[in-house]
């Protein structure tokens, strides 16, 4: 295993990251994405173990539903590239099962992926959005052929790639790129079926990164997001080889979509994890809040609490239910794929709303409480404490952190991050809703309607 010293010298591979127009030389000294080093590096020492064949928890394959279950806390301790680390094995070793009969050189090659990557202890970020041109049409209609990835040259030792995968987070961060098609492809988009996995500092590998992080001297100001903020990689792919180890998939369309259903659930259940958690924050500021403001007992601000409640209660279901129902197969436990698009969906939908009660509950000074440094400032102190304390017990300090911390995590550039990203990440609400109407019993349910009207259902079907 790496150390998180270790990790940082890894990135020191001329891999070319660029940040707001300008080559970001070293990383690990970036005012902005040096901070995001660290805290993967940090990731690196918390699980850093000296045994020789050591496996970080998060590179390890869950093989039953209490194992699954114990990764959620692990992943939400972990920094997000270590996150979407887990999820890019996970994603992998799931694609590989459900390729095995069809495909099985490449399942072996994914198997062997899998465990070098492990004992590498390596970082791995999922590339699968492409940047998809015109959207009405398929792959080998578009203006610019590149506008999904694809093989644009084969040699003897392996292929040339082309072409970009947006939003891509953590990519300067990590050391693999784990590429994969957008969606289902059809006879004729051959080359656009490939799957496989680059390193970062390949030549031909450009980096464009952009940030939420706060550019805030105090971090005070920014209590969530100054601890949590990853970039987002424009990752370009410019003429990019390939060895034939590392391709898992290459013209094989009828299997495309395996790797897009694949990580969709991994992505899902990841999201679905991380809203049950949010869910019980939004709901533990809404009652800070409104006891802080002396409104706790009050009829409206409780039925907007209860039903905040009822959500988070509904989330966190689901995700048990998706956990306690996984599948298990020989190379490990997968999620159930009903309850974690379902779950994943009605978390991501009724997220604003939430949102929305929040902020109704909690007044203006979301946006406009002082800061700290105001506080602590002889003049202002005072009187900001004074006037924004509500009573005995209650000083303006306690409410100023509660409004920071509201306004960061849903009001100001995390909290915008947040409502896009809750909505478009593990592809858009529609991508969840198509997935659940595929796994639903609309069978049964048509059977059951029948039998309560009492029609005859077979002169009807
Ligand atoms: C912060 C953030 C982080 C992300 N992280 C990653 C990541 O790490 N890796 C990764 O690969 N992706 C990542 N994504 C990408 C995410 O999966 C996509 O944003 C999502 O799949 C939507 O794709 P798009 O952004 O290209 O939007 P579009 O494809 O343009 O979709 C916009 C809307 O148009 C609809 N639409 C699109 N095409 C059609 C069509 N043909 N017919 C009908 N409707 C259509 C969609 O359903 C959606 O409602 C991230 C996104 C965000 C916002």
């Amino acid at each position: 295993m790496l150390t998180g010293r270790q990790y940082l010298e890894t990135l020191k591979d001329n891999r070319q990251t660029f940040f707001e127009g300008e080559r970001v030389r070293d990383i690990a000294t970036h005012p902005v994405l040096g901070t995001c080093a660290e805290r993967v590096a940090k990731g690196y020492d918390r699980w850093y173990s000296p045994e020789p064949n050591a496996v970080s928890p998060l590179m390890t394959i869950p093989h039953s539903a209490s194992e699954l279950k114990e990764r959620i806390p692990l992943t939400h301790a972990a920094d997000i590239v270590s996150a979407v680390t887990y999820q890019s094995i996970m994603t992998l070793t799931t694609a590989a099962t459900r390729i095995a009969d069809t495909l099985p050189e490449y399942a072996h090659r994914i198997r062997a992926y899998v465990e070098d990557a492990q004992r590498r202890d390596i970082r791995i970020v999922e590339c699968i959005t492409d940047a998809k041109g015109d959207r009405s049409r398929p792959p080998g209609k578009q203006d610019d052929p590149d506008a999904y990835t694809r093989v644009v040259e084969r040699r003897d030792d392996g292929v040339v790639i082309r072409g970009a995968k947006l939003h891509i987070t953590g990519a300067s961060l990590s050391h693999d790129l784990m590429v994969i098609p957008t969606k289902a492809m059809k006879p004729g988009e051959e080359a656009y079926s490939i799957a496989c996995a680059v390193p970062v500092s390949s030549p031909g590998v450009k980096i464009v990164d952009t940030t939420y992080a706060p550019r805030h001297p105090d971090p005070r100001s920014f209590p969530v997001s100054s601890r949590i903020h990853m970039p987002e990689g424009f990752v370009i792919l410019d003429n990019v080889f390939v060895p034939y180890e590392r391709i898992f998939l290459d013209g094989e369309t009828r299997q495309a979509a395996i790797f897009a259903h694949s990580l969709g659930l991994w992505e899902r259940l990841g999201g679905l994890s991380a809203m049950a958690e949010e869910a019980d924050q939004l709901v533990g500021f809404s009652q800070l809040i409104a006891e802080a403001n002396g409104l706790a007992d009050v009829g409206h601000v409780k039925e907007k609490i209860s039903e905040m409640i009822i959500h988070a209660t509904l989330v966190r279901a689901a995700l048990e239910a998706a956990i306690a129902n996984c599948q298990i197969t020989p190379e490990g436990a997968f999620p159930n794929e009903l309850y974690t698009n379902a779950g994943k969906y009605h978390a991501a939908a009724n997220y604003s709303a939430m949102v929305r009660h929040l902020h109704d509950i909690s007044g203006g000074s979301i946006l406009t409480a002082p800061s700290i440094a105001d506080l602590e400032n002889e003049v202002t102190g005072p009187l900001v404490r004074k006037y924004l304390g509500t009573m005995n017990g209650v000083d303006g300090e306690y409410r100023a952190r509660l409004f920071h911390a509201i306004r960061d995590l849903t009001a100001d550039a995390y909290g915008g991050w947040k409502a896009v990203t809750n909505v478009q990440a593990g592809g858009g609400l529609y991508a969840q809703r198509i997935v659940t109407r595929k796994y639903y019993d609309l069978k049964g349910a048509r059977e059951k309607a029948l039998e309560v009207a009492g029609i005859n259902h077979k002169s009807h079907a």
